[in-house]
């Protein structure tokens, strides 16, 4: 005998009703690409549960690969067996063996859809739980909280045993959310923002902005890499690569060096906003958390806020820095972003940034310099990437894109 079924439950998508279909399709597809090297499997949906029929597969490798796709809410490996109560038993007593961990006490939970099934459901728990009694030594029956609740549900085709609940990554459906741009700096926190956003269901391209020579191959080599981390939740990612120096240097020249970073800010944040447009993305995600730094206080971002109303998400704004780090230390990218290569922010940073600049100021000092043609240049200029987690596919240009 053997696991023939996962159950998948999607939790929270089937709360939503109109757009069900679609959310299950998404996540269907999801779960095909994840389980594409397995052919021998096959997939079927319903209203609220998705079968991933094994013929064969490992349930063990296939569960640990689902466990980290987004909307899924619980897994549960199951056996499908006929109609006939003495398999049902040889059934409950293979799941029972299959456990990996220590089992002492059960219930089983018989549930039945199709009510003409000769047993009844008080008569098909007796039966099946006198006989784990008679063939296991040791166990007992503890029907508040039991080590194992063996869920029996009887259908008109087949019957269903599943015990072991395993809880999937949550979240929603890869792309059910739409498309969004992550403003990526080589930091801690912007890729863990990225991981949350697509946790959501966000469809994410990467946004990063670089500084040559003032800032180094190797940095842009460390964002490549975070990139990288990020297109093992979908398989790829890409990252638009924007030449800043130009704006950067004007800057300096023509703002006052406290009203620097705010101008900095807007700048990358008018650049964000077209690359979002002609991609046809929806909003801009940043890594910002509240009062980190300077250009994270409330009156820094009112400012700087000002040059887009494009919905900017910011995940990890009310998030302290440990909780931000203990996510990167679980997504595994706290190793590349604690390497200490500059950015571009940083290069610049001027000794005081104003923790409250004022929109008028900024206004008024940015009114001297024709920012816009460098900007229009610096988006004309982004050179997109298009990474896999293992290699990056090459550099393109913004019109040969792959996709
Ligand atoms: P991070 O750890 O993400 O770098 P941080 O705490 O260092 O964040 P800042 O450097 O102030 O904070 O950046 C705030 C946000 O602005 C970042 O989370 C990121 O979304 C965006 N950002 C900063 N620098 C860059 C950059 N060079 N390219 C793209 N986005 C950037
Ligand atoms: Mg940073």
């Amino acid at each position: 005998m053997k696991f023939d079924h996962i159950i998948i439950r999607y939790g929270e998508i089937s709360t939503k009703k109109r757009n069900r279909k679609a959310f299950v399709d998404k996540l269907r597809a999801h779960i095909k690409w994840t389980l594409r090297d397995f052919a021998e499997i096959k997939i079927s949906s319903s209203r609220d549960r998705m079968f991933i029929i094994l013929n064969g597969a490992d349930h063990v490798r296939i569960i640990a690969l689902l466990k980290e796709v987004f909307g899924i809410q619980s897994l549960s490996p199951a056996l499908k067996t006929g109609l006939d109560i003495e398999e049902v038993k040889n059934a409950a007593l293979f799941y029972l063996s299959q456990l990996s961990g220590s089992i002492e006490t059960f219930k089983i939970s018989t549930r039945r859809a199709d009510k003409t099934y000769p047993y009844n459901t008080d008569e098909m728990n007796h039966a099946l739980g006198g006989h784990l009694l008679r063939n296991r030594d040791g166990l007992k029956v503890d029907v508040r909280n039991p080590d194992l609740n063996l869920r029996v549900e009887i259908r008109q085709d087949a019957i269903y045993l599943t015990g072991e609940i395993i809880p999937g990554a949550g979240g929603l459906p890869f792309g059910s959310s739409g498309k969004a741009m992550l403003m990526l700096s080589g930091g801690i926190d912007s890729p863990v923002a990225g991981f949350l956003s697509m946790k959501r269901g966000l469809d994410i391209e990467c946004i990063h902005f670089y500084s040559p020579p003032f800032t180094s191959e190797r940095s842009k080599q460390k964002v490549i890499d975070l990139s990288k981390k990020l297109a093992q939740v979908y398989g790829s990612m890409k990252l638009h690569i924007v030449p800043f120096t130009d704006v950067q240097m004007l800057i300096q020249k023509q703002i006052p060096e406290n009203y620097t970073m705010t101008a900095t800010r807007r700048a990358m944040l008018k650049i964000a906003d077209k690359i979002r447009e002609k991609q046809e993305g929806l909003a801009i995600i940043t890594g910002e958390s509240l009062g980190q730094v300077a250009s994270q206080t409330l009156n820094s971002m009112f400012a700087i806020n000002e040059v887009s109303n494009t919905p900017i998400l910011r995940p990890l704004i009310m998030m302290d820095k440990t909780e931000i780090i203990e996510l990167a230390k679980e997504h595994d990218t706290l190793e590349i972003s604690n390497l200490p290569y500059e950015d571009c922010c940083t290069v610049f940073t001027p000794a005081s940034p104003k923790t409250k600049p004022k929109r008028e100021k900024v206004n008024f000092y940015e009114s001297f310099v024709d920012f816009e043609s460098l900007i229009e240049e610096a988006v004309a200029k982004t050179e997109i990437m298009s990474l896999t987690p293992e290699q990056e596919i090459g550099l393109l240009k913004d019109s040969e894109d792959l996709f």
